[in-house]
């Protein structure tokens, strides 16, 4: 079986300076918060050219923590994607707040700035794009509207590590970001974890307390807090994923740059890269209006694929309360049907993008 993602082989190409890196975690004995924790966030606040990183347990507290330290609760509204990881919109509900849908761009699959304004309400906090799949949302139009309206600007920043915006990293756009280093993610770790970035030293400081119960002096506690805290063995193998990140992102880009050649003429919509900015394709994600009749050709080739996402946000279940119904988020709603992601990794081979291409390519399989 050709995977969708590998995470193996990526570990595996630094599998020595990982044993290493787990023999002194191990041999330090300190596991949590102790000295690679501290260097991870020094060292990824300089890659990404932030005064501040927070180490914490996973993507969704990432989000859950900042919205918290904001005030961000009970009454407010942010505005987001449907589409997008349930952990987005869970995260507003999480807190007490409520998340205000706005429908995506049909080229990007991002957040549609143009639609954004007439959601805006009295009690809307905060706006909180996602960079799908690896591509940059609309950072420029976003933030303006933010500063018309006083709100504050979250990135997602889960799916896109490494990806640039006129320039600049992600991480580094809005007043904080938040990332993910599950183990799929295209900077990820072998077990759960996440950060935030952010260059506002008040939030930092606010972060730091929520992650260890609301304390900053030992057995002393100003708020009710989380336990959420990034391991030191997690810390100490991204230190070292950290420096291969740029190399791996690029692999995807020449993978990415090769499906899109290869299968013109296969009925495939490929993914668009907008101007000014680099996407890192953690999913390299295809749209056809015969997905199911593809992805079954490609499951009998030994092919895995996968549809993000099958059901926008405004449509699940748990939000029935919010009284959206079909048709409302029209792109959103439309992209859940017929978009799907074919294998991508950074350490994909040519044999195998070649299977996938012949496939798609109606040649046949091998
Ligand atoms: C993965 C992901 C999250 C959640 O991250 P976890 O580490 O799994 O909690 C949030 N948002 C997006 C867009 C994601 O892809």
């Amino acid at each position: 079986m050709i995977p969708l993602v590998d995470v193996k082989r990526q570990l595996q190409s630094i599998k020595g300076m990982i044993m290493y890196e787990i023999e002194q975690v191990l041999d330090s004995g300190q596991y949590i918060m102790g000295s690679k924790v501290k260097e991870l966030e020094k060292e990824m606040a300089r890659v990404m050219g932030v005064a501040e990183v927070v180490a914490v347990a996973n993507g969704t507290d990432a989000l859950v923590l900042t919205l918290d330290a904001y005030g961000i609760g009970k009454g407010d509204e942010v505005i987001t994607t449907p589409f997008t990881f349930f952990a987005t919109a869970e995260a507003v509900s999480r807190v007490g707040a409520t998340p205000v849908f706005v429908d995506i761009d049909a080229a990007t699959y991002n957040i549609d700035p143009k639609k954004i304004e007439e959601k805006i309400s009295p009690v809307t906090k905060a706006i909180l794009p996602v960079h799908l799949f690896g591509q940059p949302a609309d950072m420029d139009e976003i933030k303006s509207i933010a500063s018309k309206y006083d709100l504050l600007v979250i990135e997602d920043a889960c799916q896109a590590f490494g990806a640039t915006y006129k320039g600049k990293r992600v991480g580094s756009l809005g007043d904080a970001a938040c990332f993910s280093f599950f183990p799929t993610k295209n900077l990820g770790t072998m077990g759960d974890g996440g950060m935030i970035a952010t260059s506002d030293p008040q939030l930092a400081a606010r972060l730091r307390r929520l992650r260890h119960h609301g304390s900053k002096k030992k057995y002393y506690h100003d708020s009710i807090g989380y336990n959420s805290r990034l391991d030191e063995l997690h810390a100490a193998i991204l230190l070292v994923s950290l420096t291969k990140i740029d190399e791996w992102n690029e692999a995807r880009r020449r993978w990415a740059a090769r499906y899109k050649e290869k299968l013109a003429g296969a009925g495939l919509t490929m993914p668009v890269e907008a101007a000014d900015r680099t996407h890192i394709y953690h999913l390299f994600c295809v749209s056809s209006n015969q997905r199911d009749e593809v992805m079954t050709r490609l499951n009998q080739a030994g092919i895995q694929s996968g549809v993000y996402y099958p059901c926008p946000l405004h449509l699940q279940e748990v939000y029935q309360n919010l009284s959206y119904r079909p048709g409302d988020l029209p792109v959103a709603e439309h992209m859940a049907s017929c978009l799907f992601a074919l294998p991508m990794s950074p350490f994909l081979m040519e044999s195998e993008q070649d299977v996938v291409i012949n496939v798609l390519m109606n040649r046949g399989g091998r």
